[in-house]
């Protein structure tokens, strides 16, 4: 029989899998000899069973749930159900991978109306009980009943407004008991049915929501954006509570044993007196800082800071931990590694393997490449930020440069951001709810909450700049504007947050390219010395390639000639030999493109400094040139000598009904190898010119679209006849070479035969996911969306390589080149390549290298050596 519920003291690190990080890790800590409240841990696997099922516990769960219920009494010392003597247990959700506040916890479960009097009897302290009953209640009612929290706060905050207080701990018992009433009324009235009184049910409804909780719509979207799997399931953990709020000698808090937000070591938390769990992360009552504790109770704050050192060095990584404090005694309730910023991160790997915790290699695995991309992103323009002002300073909680309108609520984030616009989301403090608004903004600013706030948390984690806690700044969310100083800042104004100080500018302020140097360049190098894969980028003018080469590029995998032309001065060129209709036309046509082109490829090999130059042939899917417009027409036709209605004709005449399929890549140049033979002139010409200053180029010209050899060899022929031509007439040796893209699904089929001809392979993993998926690129974005509400894809196959399909077709084009050519060089030049995960696989499967966009560079350059630690390649 499966066994799905485990108890605490069977528990280690080890079962991850199987019982989500917080339930390992109490397991382990537990293990550790820690003060850990005691319970257990319902296995993934039952999360996954209870989906089976239809949504519902099978009673061989419950039996294995009750079991471990009595086991726990036993080690507690309480019976749950018990009146006299209340045995209460918080319910909480835990993942593979962590996803703060995504689902849902519920604390003081199993209290009822007669419980709650023989908790305030038990501790002589009913302000305690009925302080415990109104939190269980409102959580119950929201996590299991879906009753929004926003029905109890009112009551509570009408109860704070009665007897003119501020704060919640001024609350007297006879307060609490008269909210608990109203509660249960609101309850029973929106329920239809009154407070449920009998804790196993309250026990089994917990876990079954927490189940359900897996799947709610924020849950959903920080997988995806964050790639976990929907297969995966929680884990519900259930635990003996403790108290953080029986009086002053009671708290609760969260700590980290470096700084999350500069890598600084010191011990980093809050905390707050007599206040239960969420209380700090939620950001109603503004916490202290962890170092007060020293004062408030030195010998608690010793052993604390004794079992986070040990604990860091258990796992040898940054700990996050929860803590609560039960009349003067303490406790562990969890521990994870930490989420960080990336400069964070960086620091603390370095330092880590200074201090002698980490190896380089093991060091470089704590870095997420992903994360890298924050540091990528511009840096507000010193000259700039001089003359800017500063209206406020919060709380730095999360770095970066952040320049955009200012926004109240997510839903307007996400419109705005849709058209372009950068947006700075403000708001009082975000919740769960907010998630996709900040993932789509380049900066968020809330006015409560402390360092780890949710907005701080969860803005780390997606490396967005934020700046939280900003008290001056008054956040009117309804009529859309804050207000600091009386000055009012409206939706739509500019305003800028430097997210590593906490200055908040009521302007916009420059922003300039960020550069890989201290921390990062270390880390860099390490990543350099340990990966098998080469890093390229894609890049079409010098200007990115500059950049590339600055971020560590080593060469150029992909240059689309076809965006050369996008410029409006060359645009006019490009159209007419699109539409020529005569050898003669288009000659004329080419020729002004010639010397374009030629001036393109030197600026592109000067850029590299000798690093191979991959350059493929023109691939435009025509629509994208032609002219659309009349009064384009009627300028070109003028430029080229033609009537409107002729050219109109010809456009029209070119148009196709599935250009992504269509007239375009090799197949244009088999129609009219004269392009071929204009780009293969501007290929060589550049290389001679610049070797002549004491390079050494050697070219690799790619052509595009390629499913059949005898289209490549058709291309191949004139390409080497006119390059040789050249060569010999400028009496130069040059090296060259003439290789084909992957990524039509028959060029993968017969990749021995192709790999007769083409000398290098590229895989375009773009266009080969479109065409074995069989999705129009252009179009998919429209409907892949209900593929992801519908489970029936995890996430998007043109952002991570589908390694079952596309994978397969990859695989098999690596081996059939190399039986033809044996040491080949293969790389990969589709969006993927700068993909975490997708490098892994490039790594995987052989490549030499792959090729990506210039700021995923340093993101690729760790990604490969994060897969060559952990596959070495031989
Ligand atoms: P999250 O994953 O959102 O952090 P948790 O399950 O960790 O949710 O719980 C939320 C809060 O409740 C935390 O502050 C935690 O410390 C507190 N908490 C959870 N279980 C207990 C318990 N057994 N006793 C006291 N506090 C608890
Ligand atoms: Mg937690
Ligand atoms: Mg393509």
């Amino acid at each position: 029989m499966t066994k799905y519920v485990y108890l605490f003291s069977e528990a280690d690190q080890s079962m991850r899998n199987l019982l989500g990080g917080k339930g390992a890790n109490l397991g382990q800590m537990t293990k550790l000899g820690m003060p850990v409240p005691q319970g257990f841990t319902v296995s993934t696997e039952a999360c996954t069973k209870y989906y089976e099922d239809g949504k519902r516990i099978n009673d061989n769960i419950k039996a294995q749930i009750e079991d471990a219920l009595h086991a726990t009494e036993k080690i507690v010392g309480k019976t749950f159900g018990d009146n006299e003597n209340p045995f209460l247990v918080s319910v909480r959700s835990g993942a593979r991978a962590s996803m703060p506040g995504m689902m849902d916890t519920i604390l003081n479960l199993g209290l009822n109306d007669e419980a709650v009097e023989g908790l305030a009897k038990q501790t002589n302290n009913p302000r305690f009980a009925y302080d415990s009953y109104r939190r269980f209640i409102t959580m119950f009612a929201d996590v299991v009943m879906e009753i929004p929290k926003s029905n109890f706060e009112a009551i509570f905050d009408a109860k704070k407004e009665e007897k003119g207080i501020e704060e919640d701990t001024e609350l007297e018992a006879e307060d609490l008991k008269e909210i608990v009433e109203g509660f249960k009324a609101k309850f029973a009235e929106l329920n239809g049915k009154p407070f449920p009184q009998d804790p196993k049910e309250q026990l089994i409804l917990a876990v079954q929501a927490v189940f359900r909780s897996w799947d709610n719509p924020r849950a959903n979207y920080y997988r995806k954006i964050n790639n976990i799997p929907y297969e995966w399931g929680t884990a519900v953990n259930v635990q003996a509570m403790v108290f953080g709020n029986m009086g002053d000698d009671s708290g609760t808090g969260v700590a980290f044993t470096r700084n999350p937000s500069t890598g600084e070591k010191e011990f980093y938390g809050e905390y707050l007196f007599n206040a239960q769990g969420e209380d700090v992360v939620a950001g109603i009552r503004t916490p202290k800082p962890i170092s007060e504790l020293e004062k408030d109770n030195p010998s608690i704050y010793k052993q604390f800071i004794e079992i986070s050192q040990k604990l860091e060095k258990h796992y040898k990584d940054m700990q996050d931990m929860e803590f609560t404090i039960e009349k003067g005694k303490l406790y562990m309730l969890q521990t994870r590694n930490g989420k960080r910023t990336a400069q964070a991160a960086l620091k603390i790997a370095i330092d880590m393997v200074d201090e002698g915790l980490l190896t380089e290699k093991e060091a470089l695995l704590k870095v997420d490449p992903k994360q890298l991309d924050s540091l990528l992103h511009p840096q507000f323009d010193p000259e700039s930020l001089k003359a800017a002002k500063v209206i406020a300073t919060g709380l730095n909680a999360s770095p970066g440069a952040a320049t955009g309108r200012a926004v109240f609520t997510a839903e307007r984030a996400a419109e705005m951001a849709a058209q372009g616009e950068p947006v700075i989301l403000v708001r009082q403090e975000t919740s769960p709810e907010d998630i996709e608004g900040m993932a789509v903004a380049a900066g968020v600013l809330t006015s409560r909450g402390g360092m780890t706030s949710h907005a701080a948390v969860v803005a780390r984690g997606m490396g967005t700049c934020c700046v939280a806690g900003a008290g001056k700044v008054k956040v009117n969310e309804e009529a859309k504007y804050f207000e600091v100083d009386g000055v009012k800042y409206q939706e739509g104004d500019f305003i800028s947050l430097d997210g590593s100080t906490g200055k908040i500018y009521g302007e916009q302020v420059k922003t300039m390219d960020a550069t890989v140097s201290g921390d990062f360049a270390t880390l860099m190098e390490w990543a350099d010395k340990n990966r098998a894969l080469k890093v390229r980028t894609n890049a079409d003018n010098p200007r990115d390639a500059k950049v590339a080469y600055d971020f560590g590029a080593e060469g150029i995998g992909l240059c689309r000639t076809e965006h050369m032309f996008f410029e409006a001065d060359r645009i006019m060129a490009m159209r007419e030999m699109i539409v020529s209709k005569t050898e003669e036309e288009r000659a004329k046509a080419l020729a002004k493109l010639l010397p374009m082109q030629r001036e393109d490829f030197v600026g592109l090999y000067e850029a590299m400094q000798g690093y191979p130059v991959t350059i493929r042939y023109l691939d435009p899917p025509l629509h994208e040139f032609l002219p659309n417009e009349d009064e384009e027409i009627a300028e070109l036709a003028k430029e080229m000598g033609l009537s409107f209605e002729e050219l109109k004709g010809t456009v029209e005449g070119l148009e196709e009904t599935n250009p992504m399929l269509g007239h375009r890549g090799v197949r244009l140049s088999i129609t009219y190898p004269e392009i071929a033979r204009m780009q293969t002139r501007a290929v060589i010409e550049a290389a001679i010119e610049v070797n002549k200053k004491g390079m050494k180029v050697e070219p690799e010209i790619m052509i595009p679209l390629v499913g059949e050899v005898k289209e490549l060899k058709y291309i191949k022929d004139i390409v080497v006849e006119v390059a040789d031509s050249i060569i010999k007439e400028a009496g130069v040796k040059l090296n060259y070479s003439v290789g084909t893209m992957i990524e039509i699904p028959r060029a993968a089929l017969l990749a021995d035969e192709i790999a007769k001809e083409a000398e290098f392979f590229s895989f375009g993993t773009n266009d080969l996911t479109q065409m074995t998926f069989g999705f129009s690129r252009d179009d998919a974005g429209k409907f892949l969306a209900d593929y992801y509400d519908k489970k029936v894809f995890n996430n998007d196959p043109f952002q991570h390589v589908d390694e079952k399909g596309v994978g397969k077709l990859m695989k098999m084009a690596v081996e059939g080149g190399r039986e033809t050519r044996k040491d080949m060089k293969m790389g990969i030049c589709g969006e993927h390549g700068g993909d975490p995960d997708s490098v892994h696989f490039c790594h995987d499967i052989n490549l030499s290298y792959v090729s990506c966009s210039p700021f995923r560079v340093p993101i690729a350059r760790l990604a490969a050596a994060h897969a060559n630690i952990k596959n070495p390649r031989k």
